[in-house]
């Protein structure tokens, strides 16, 4: 085949991809990932975008951002802030360092977190939609599951009970209304003969509110009704008297149901997400009584969705901070406890950038509606895209034409850089 580019002048010839991918060499990415981003620059005629093309790989990478926005549960930034960092070691993950025989990596974290909200066991799975999808499995596939017609809910990022519940085998039978639902709506459930109920379950509706004329019944009234009560709480609020709290429980976290609280009314089983209000790694908790945990931990669908050893070191971790009453080891719980007044006591690096006043939030689909108060440091103009694009990124909000740090989910150790940032970004002297 004869070559066209005899004929080109040497200054319009398209720069090799080999060469164009090694002239960005400065950014700190694998080779073939450089030559993807020339190759591209020079398939759009443009060779000169293969340097941003580059950073725009490196930008859509895992990364750690500074979060300005106040929500202190913010899926997008991964829920709940955790530290990891371990060089490679192995671990006695099913290891029985006593027996020297095959152990159980259900011994650690989820151990703990029983011990810490009372159950009598507990497993942890992925996330909390895989242990609702277990319990159900495990407890009622082929029979009937009563859940209240308020409480079929999507919880966001595509966790709806109904789907939940099919996926899972068992069959829905609904109860009540929208918005009223009784005790008796239930047990005419358990009673009616053409049903076959093998749990009844109690959703929380994490990210809604209902108002006005409505009725659902509590945790107690729905324990004796006969077949196991399901309680999926969803947040990860381990105690609602947050012992772990200098103060105990902040006015904020009003009456979210509780995992120890919840097994107290009567719950045979809760569920909950390991990356809320629990503070920990992504994770799924079933907690409950041995036998119904047993029941899940032996199901085939535990295997598909059992977490690795670094998701259940970090909650081992957190659970233990928990058991040591210790708040201030667990991040979330570290911030959403500072006070406006400590939070105030931070404003020196941010000398001359103006104060504000702002309601933090606890985020990730818990506590809707709940504002906490806050302190933040604003500048004139939307300035979001530029702090996004810093070498670490910075997620402000924008509020009324002004960028607005909040400093309740921003670390103490970051306050100059954050207001460096905001200085540069809005052409202020340093
Ligand atoms: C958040 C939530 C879930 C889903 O939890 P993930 O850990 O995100 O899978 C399920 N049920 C309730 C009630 C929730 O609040």
């Amino acid at each position: 085949m004869r070559s066209l580019a005899v004929n080109v002048p040497p200054q319009d010839r398209p720069p090799s991809v080999d060469r164009l991918a090694r002239s960005l060499a400065g950014i700190d990415l694998p080779h073939p990932l450089l030559v993807d981003a020339a190759r591209a620059a020079i398939a759009a005629g443009d060779p000169d975008s293969a340097e941003d093309r580059a950073h725009g790989i490196r930008r859509r990478l895992l990364a750690p951002v500074i979060n300005g926005t106040g929500v202190l549960l913010h899926t997008n930034l991964g829920r709940a802030p955790l530290a990891w960092s371990q060089r490679a070691d192995y671990s006695n993950l099913e290891l029985d360092l006593a027996t020297g025989e095959r152990g159980d990596r259900q011994a650690g974290a989820a151990a703990l977190l029983a011990g810490a909200c009372g159950a009598e066991a507990a497993m942890v799975v992925n996330n909390c939609a895989a242990a609702v999808m277990l319990v159900l499995a495990a407890l009622a596939e082929g029979r009937d599951a009563v859940v209240s017609r308020g409480e079929l809910v999507e919880i966001g990022g595509g966790f709806r009970v109904p789907d939940v519940m099919a996926w899972s085998g068992a069959r829905l039978v609904e109860g009540g209304t929208t918005n009223r639902t009784r005790r008796a709506d239930f047990a005419a459930a358990v009673a009616n003969p053409g049903n076959d109920v093998a749990v009844v379950v109690q959703v929380h509706q994490s990210n809604f509110r209902m108002v006005g004329y409505t009725e659902a019944p509590g945790t107690a009234e729905l324990a004796d009704l006969g077949p196991p009560l399901v309680a999926d709480i969803g947040s990860g609020l381990l105690d609602s008297r947050c012992p772990w709290l200098d103060g105990g429980p902040p006015p904020w976290l009003d009456r979210e149901p509780a995992a120890r609280q919840s097994l107290e009314a009567g719950a045979a089983v809760v569920t909950f997400s390991g990356d809320k209000l629990l503070g920990g790694p992504q994770a799924g908790i079933i907690a409950g009584r041995a036998g119904l945990v047993d029941a899940c931990r032996r199901h085939p669908l535990a295997r598909a969705l059992r977490p690795g050893s670094l998701v259940l070191g970090a909650l081992q971790d957190t659970a233990l901070a928990y058991l040591r009453g210790d708040g201030n080891a667990i991040e979330f719980w570290r911030m959403a406890a500072l006070t406006p007044a400590e939070l105030r006591g931070r404003l020196g690096p941010y000398e001359g950038l103006a104060e504000v006043v702002t309601a933090a939030t606890p985020g990730g689909g818990t506590l809707p509606g709940v504002e906490i108060e806050s302190v933040g440091v604003s500048v004139p103009g939307d300035h979001a895209a530029a702090l996004r694009s810093r070498p670490r990124p910075i997620i402000a909000r924008v509020i009324d034409g002004a960028t607005v740090a909040d400093l309740r989910t921003v670390h103490a150790d970051d306050d100059a850089e954050v207001a460096a940032a905001l200085r540069e970004a809005a052409g202020l002297p340093d």
